[in-house]
């Protein structure tokens, strides 16, 4: 193995711990708690994880964390009814409803009802458009994980040529747009794509985000490159049990790329810690103070 391992680990503690300074600056300052409320909706057990994981991290941030669970078979009137209420509720600056929603439940209805100006996970269309547009707005976490990941190992992105592989609202789309804002030229592929090994090996930068375990192989790497594998794979074991892999074959890219993210360590641990960083943000933008230095 040749590449450097980039550890979400490490550069997520440092992001919460930036977090954390920010959050008793503003408490210090303007006797502002931001406050993070997070809907679960049934009981997924990976949901539970997240969740709990979202509380725990949100508290240690000195922040204020608002838990709200509801049945799978709650009505889609009664979860509209609770958005509206944390809309309004000023102890509140940052909404996240916990996907996937049970089937009986429109996802687009719910993320329009959240008020865009405490959409933290980025995904209401006002943000999504204003992202587009090159304007400022809350953008999903992961992708901005992925940005922050990338700079840790390039401190400029400009000019670089990167690829997304994949062209979710969740992770790709929102990906593309932020490598166009630090002015990466960009090449964004889907399932429809043709001669994607080609396509890769042209990038400096290396974006997976498929959901198929271990698809990006060595040959499809340019020597050098940097991989943020973004994907999370359970793959069966004979035991019974899973391995987790990511959507990058890890152990033979690692001898061709100059950087890459292991799965697990890698892009997850970095969604929780700009949640953080979202909520703070979104707690200074509603009140009008100046943007937090992160
Ligand atoms: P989606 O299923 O919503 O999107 C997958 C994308 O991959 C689609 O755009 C699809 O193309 C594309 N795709 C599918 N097959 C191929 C193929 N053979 N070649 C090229 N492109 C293909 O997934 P998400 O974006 O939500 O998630 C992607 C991965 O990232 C998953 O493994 C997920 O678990 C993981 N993830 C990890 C997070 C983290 O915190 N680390 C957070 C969110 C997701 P098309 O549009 O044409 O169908």
């Amino acid at each position: 193995m040749t590449a450097r391992i980039i550890d979400g680990k490490v550069i997520a503690a440092e992001l919460r711990a930036r977090v954390a300074e920010e959050v008793a600056k503003v408490r210090r300052e303007h006797q502002l708690t931001p406050g993070l409320a997070v809907v679960l909706v049934g009981n997924d057990p990976a949901s539970e994880v997240y969740v709990r994981s979202k509380h725990t991290q949100t508290q240690a941030a000195g922040m204020a964390s608002f838990e709200h669970r509801l049945p799978a078979d709650v009505a889609q009137a009664d979860l509209l009814a609770l958005i509206a209420k944390l809309n309004g509720d000023p102890a509140v600056d940052g909404i996240l409803v916990q996907l996937p929603l049970p089937k009986s439940i429109q996802a687009d209805a719910v993320i329009n009802a959240i008020d865009p100006a405490k959409d933290v996970d980025g995904l209401h269309p006002n943000n999504a458009g204003r992202l587009a547009g090159g304007f400022a707005a809350l953008s999903p976490c992961t992708p901005l994980g992925c940005i922050i990941l990338s700079k840790s190992v390039h401190a400029s992105l400009e000019g670089m040529n990167a690829i997304v592989i994949g062209r979710s609202n969740l992770v790709g789309r929102p990906l593309v747009q932020l490598l166009l804002n630090e002015n990466a030229t960009v090449t964004i592929a889907h399932s429809r794509s043709r001669d994607l090994p080609q396509l890769c090996a042209r990038a400096d930068l290396v974006y997976a985000a498929v959901g198929k375990p271990e698809m990006v192989r060595a040959g499809w790497v340019k020597p050098g490159a940097t991989v943020i594998d973004v994907g999370i794979n359970r793959l069966p074991l004979a035991d019974g049990k899973t391995r987790l892999v990511g959507d990058v074959a890890f152990k033979e890219v690692s001898d061709v790329a100059g950087a890459i993210t292991p799965v697990p360590g890698g892009v997850g641990q970095m969604t929780v810690a700009c949640l953080l960083v979202n909520t703070l943000r979104a707690a200074c933008a509603i009140r009008g103070l100046a943007k937090p230095l992160v």
